[in-house]
């Protein structure tokens, strides 16, 4: 019996507009508590943020930012339900496989949170070069603060910049 057996027949909302359209956030109720398998995600994903008291963790998959609560998944942004399908999809698959081979993995119940985006901003080159797609530096550190980029996006940064980046993000 998977960790997660419901159909996964999600709901849109809004989570982005600007003048071509919207995106949206994909939201789906599980039968499932998942506030058991949140440790073993805080050991093994991308975790954006994480409050085991709410329950709450956010963490990056396929590029989406999910959101797990007790009894619910959500995935953003995406364009459609049947992107929202496929990336909850995608997601409970991950978590499936993850309950199945959680006896190998260490739990880690440390809370997280965002690393402030000025603390970021401070190790950056600051010359608003563009070419990571932000429109600053500052912009960057925002969205590498929420997650939806990457240091490697920034091809600019010295060893020493990296490094301490590497070290904020780690140990958000
Ligand atoms: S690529 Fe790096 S230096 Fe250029 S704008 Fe983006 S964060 Fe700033």
């Amino acid at each position: 019996m998977p960790y997660i057996s419901d159909a996964i027949d999600p709901i849109l909302e809004p989570a982005a507009c600007h003048v071509g359209g919207c995106l949206f956030k994909a939201k789906v109720a599980v039968s499932t508590d998942l506030e058991d398998i949140m440790p073993y995600v805080n050991a093994v994903a991308r975790v954006v943020f994480y409050d085991s008291q709410e329950p709450v963790i956010i963490f990056k998959h396929d590029g989406y930012r999910v959101a797990m609560r007790s009894k619910e998944l959500a995935a953003a942004t995406v364009s459609s339900v049947e992107e929202g399908r496929k990336a909850l999809e995608s997601v409970v698959r991950f978590l499936n496989e993850l309950w199945e081979r959680r006896e190998g993995i260490t739990p880690l119940k440390k809370e997280r949170k965002r690393p402030p985006a000025f603390q970021l901003y401070k190790h950056l080159p600051k010359t608003n070069c563009k070419d990571c797609g932000e429109p600053t530096c500052l912009a960057f550190a925002t969205r590498l603060s929420l997650a939806d980029k990457d240091l490697e996006e920034c091809r600019h940064l010295t060893e020493g910049q990296a490094g301490a980046l590497q070290e904020i993000l780690e140990n958000a």
